[in-house]
Formats: structure tokens, sequence, C-alpha cells
């Protein structure tokens, strides 16, 4: 049995019975069978598949919206726009099942040409801060490319990929294409990692777990995609337009409380302004209203359960000299402040490890070879931000820092058209845009001899 409680209230919200391997298995099997049938429709009716998908978390966006805000803790203005954000994935990838494109090569003796098959079942496992905007980004590709697909929920919030799997169950689809099958990861997750009918795993998740999961695939050969850790720098330089940097760095740490792998929580700040940006960003952070998920004007919910909120406060050690930034509402709820720490020794594990809470690191800068340094130096490569007002300084930012996602003048990080994923420890593989594809097909390759 699972219990699923509301982080912001500690009230049990939801319980059911979990899955176990065997159901898992059968899954599996099952989705072999859906898989075979709907390569085999057609494009438009497959394209059509995808709108319907669409459509109904469209007609369904404000319950699936509360369902995750009141299991993440996840403030509701913000569960909207990512469950919006979920069926644009769906519409996004309807308009690809046709564009789906191979080569032809220039060989001698015959005719050469590229075909992107299905690589067949497709395991999804999905972590818990974001939990249908991330099953999506893999679901989405994953259909439109031909394949069936087997979803795992983290079992922390399981609530709205449980309903999205109902939902879709109904529409007029092969049967069991999409299969939500809610179950722990050491027996559920276990069984969609190591089933030699799976083609192909897509992990979200810590980077621990993504070698376990790179070791589970490797007796099968799977294919696999996997997002993990970060520790994304967010590099100010002196010429970039201090006010903006300093307005939208907050919620590029703090947002969804900082579980997101994309979080800038390490501010490399040039020296000259480090003074001004720190004074600036302690303030702005103090205006983020923290407080019931469900009131529309809440900025920062709380963490997502009693034991991750003590990992993260783990990380909070008197000699930090850290600075409260915010007030948090008293009685139940796994609620925590944000925490900012100026200048920490850069070797010190709250600079190096993945918190995944709201706590941010300032340290400052010399000049371009400096922030390079010390932006790079982390074992984790996915997002960063920098902010300047010279272009050739940009674009030679962007070359050099070790990331797969920059932004230059922002701290956005995701959009459906672009490919998203990370260098190092951060993972491989990508998802999102026509880059998706690439893990979602086999690419092969036919020869035609014409030459008699
Ligand atoms: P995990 O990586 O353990 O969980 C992510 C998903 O993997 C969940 O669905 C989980 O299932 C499943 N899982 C767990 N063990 C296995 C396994 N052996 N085989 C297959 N699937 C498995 O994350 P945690 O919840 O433990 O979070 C720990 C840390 O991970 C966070 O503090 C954060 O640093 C990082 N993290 C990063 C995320 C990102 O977006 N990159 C997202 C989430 C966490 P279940 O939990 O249901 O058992």
């Amino acid at each position: 049995m699972n219990t699923v409680i509301n982080p912001a209230t500690e009230q049990v919200i939801a319980e059911y019975e979990v899955a176990d391997a065997a159901a898992a298995e059968a899954a599996v099997e099952r989705s072999v069978k859906a898989q075979r049938e709907w390569a085999r429709l057609p494009l438009s009716v497959r394209r059509d598949g995808l709108r319907a998908i669409a459509g109904i978390v469209e007609a369904h966006v404000d319950e699936l919206a509360q369902l995750e805000a009141t299991d993440v803790g996840k403030p509701i203005s913000d569960a909207r726009g990512e469950i919006g954000g979920v069926a644009e994935c769906f519409h996004y990838y309807a308009g690809v099942v046709d564009k789906i494109l191979g080569d032809t090569i220039p060989v001698e003796g015959g005719v050469d040409m590229t075909f992107r098959e299905p690589v067949g079942v497709v395991a999804v496992i999905a972590p818990w801060n974001f939990p249908l905007p991330i099953a999506s980004w893999n679901i989405a590709p994953a259909l439109a490319a031909g394949n069936s697909v087997v979803v795992k929920p983290a079992e922390l919030t399981p609530l709205s990929t449980r309903r999205f799997g109902e939902l879709v169950a109904g529409l007029d689809l092969p049967a069991d294409l999409v299969q939500v099958v809610s179950g722990p990861g050491r027996t559920v997750g276990k069984v969609l990692t190591s089933h030699p009918s799976v083609a192909k795993v897509s992990f979200t998740g810590s980077t621990a777990t993504g070698q376990d999961v790179m070791r589970s695939a490797a007796d099968t050969m799977k294919r696999i995609t996997l997002e993990l850790g970060g520790k994304s720098a967010n590099v100010i330089f002196a010429d970039a337009d201090l006010s903006r940097a300093i307005a939208e760095a907050p919620m590029s740490v703090f947002g969804n409380t900082g579980q997101d792998c994309c979080a800038r929580s390490r501010i490399l700040v040039q020296r000259s302004v480090f003074d001004d940006f720190v004074a600036g960003f302690v303030e702005a952070t103090r205006a983020l209203s923290i407080g019931d998920p469900l009131d529309e004007s809440t900025k920062l919910g709380p963490l997502v359960s009693q034991a991750h909120r003590e990992k993260v406060t783990s990380f909070l050690r008197d000699d930090l000299g850290t600075t409260v930034a915010g007030q948090v509402p008293d009685g139940p709820g796994f609620w925590m402040a944000p925490r900012i720490v100026v200048q920490p020794d850069p070797s010190s594990q709250v600079v190096r490890d993945e918190i995944f809470g709201p706590i941010a690191v300032v340290l400052p800068f010399d000049d371009e070879q400096d922030a390079v340094r010390l932006a790079n130096d982390t074992i984790y490569g996915l997002s960063g931000s920098v902010w300047t007002s010279d272009v050739g300084r940009a674009l030679r930012m962007a070359r050099a820092l070790e990331c797969g996602t920059l932004s230059v003048n922002s701290n956005s990080s995701v959009r459906i058209q672009t490919p998203f994923g990370g260098f190092k420890q951060s993972g491989f593989g990508r998802e999102l845009g026509m880059a998706a594809i690439d893990g979602y097909t086999e690419l092969k390759n036919v020869y035609i001899k014409t030459d008699l």
C-alpha cells in the first residue's frame, strides 16, 4: 500500500495498492503487442492519437494541476502552467509524426538510404519534482516515433500520472499503448530496467540511481537516456543589466523550492558588483511569498517530504554564515525558508553537491577565465546562465561552459522545441525537440545495388 501525503498539510490525500514485479512484467508483455499495432497504423492516425492525448490533458488541466499542487506542494499557478506544457508537448510531437526523416547518401554502385525505425517498448521512469511534465517529455516523442510506453511515476508523487493513465486509457488508441505502473523503484523500476522486452529506458532522477539503471540495463543492452542531477552556475558579469539579473535570480534557484535539476544554485558574480548583487538578491528573495500552494499568489511551497527536508537541512552548518531570506508558515508542512550562503569555501559540500532544496551559494570571480574555471568546477553539466551586455563575451562563455543547456541574459532551461540534457554526470541523451527522436529510433541503413 502506498500512502500519499500532501507536503503542505501532512494530511493523507490518497492510498492505493502498489504494483509488484509481476504486474510490471505483465505490463511489459502487453506493451509488446500494443507497440506492433501502433507502429503499423497510418501516420495520420498516430498523429491524431497524439493530438487526442493533448486534448484530454487540456480538458483536465485544472484537475491535473490540483493533483500536482497537492501531491508535490507546488504553487498552483506553476502547476497549471506545467500541465499546459504537457498538452503542448503532445501537440508538438503530433506534428513530428510525419517529419521523422532519413537520408539518401551518395555511394558507389547503388543507392543508399536510411530509415528511423521505432525501438519498441520504452520504459519511462519519472521523478517527483515535475511528475507529469517530465514523464510527458519522454512519452510524447516515444509515441511519435512508433513506440509503446510503460511509465513508472515516483511513489512520492504519483497522482497526476496515475490520472493521466486513466484518461489516456479512455481514448481510442491501441489497448495498453500507454500504461502507468505505479510501484517502487526497487521492484517495478528493477523490472523495467532489466526485462528483455524493454528496448529503451528513459530515466530522470538522481545520479546514483541513474548509475543503478545503467548497470541493470547493461545485461540486455538497452538504449538509455539519463537526465540526472545538476549544480548549475548563474554567471553575472559587471557589464550585465544588474537589476534584471537580480530580479530573475531568486526564482531560478528557489523556484519549485529548489527541487529542480536546472536550479542555478551556484551564483557567480564579478567582484566589482558582488556586494550590490548580494544585497539586491537577498531583498528580492525576501519578497517571494511562501505558503499555501493552492493560493494563486504563492511562489514557494514546502519541500516534498520530511525525509527530503532532513536531507536538505543537513547541508546547513553554523560556520556557513547563512542568511535566511523569508518566513515560512507555522504549523504542519515540510517548510523551509530560502537560505543564501555568501562566499563559502569553493571546496565545501554546499558548493559541490546537488542539494535539491532552497539553498543558494554566491561566489565572486575576477575575470572571464576565472568565471569559466569556477563554473566548470563540478561533476555536473546540465544548465547554466550568463548575464552580460557583450555579445562576444556571451559567445565565448557559451562555448567554454560545460553544460547541455545555456541561457544568455535569461534563466530559462526548457523549451519543447529545443534539446535538453546534460554533459558529464548530469547524464546523456537529449529530451525534447527533434533531437529526442534520435533516442526513440534505431537508424537503419539500406543499400540497393543498381549497377549490373
Ligand atoms: P531517485 O533517483 O531515487 O528516483 C527517481 C525515480 O527512480 C523514481 O521514480 C524512483 O522510484 C525510481 N527508482 C529508484 N530506484 C530505482 C531503481 N533501482 N531502478 C529503477 N528505478 C528506480 O530520486 P530520489 O527520490 O531518491 O531523490 C534523491 C535525489 O535525486 C534528490 O535529492 C535530487 O538530488 C535527485 N533528483 C534529481 C531529479 C532530476 O530532475 N534530475 C529528480 C529527482 C531527484 P520510487 O521513488 O518510486 O521508488
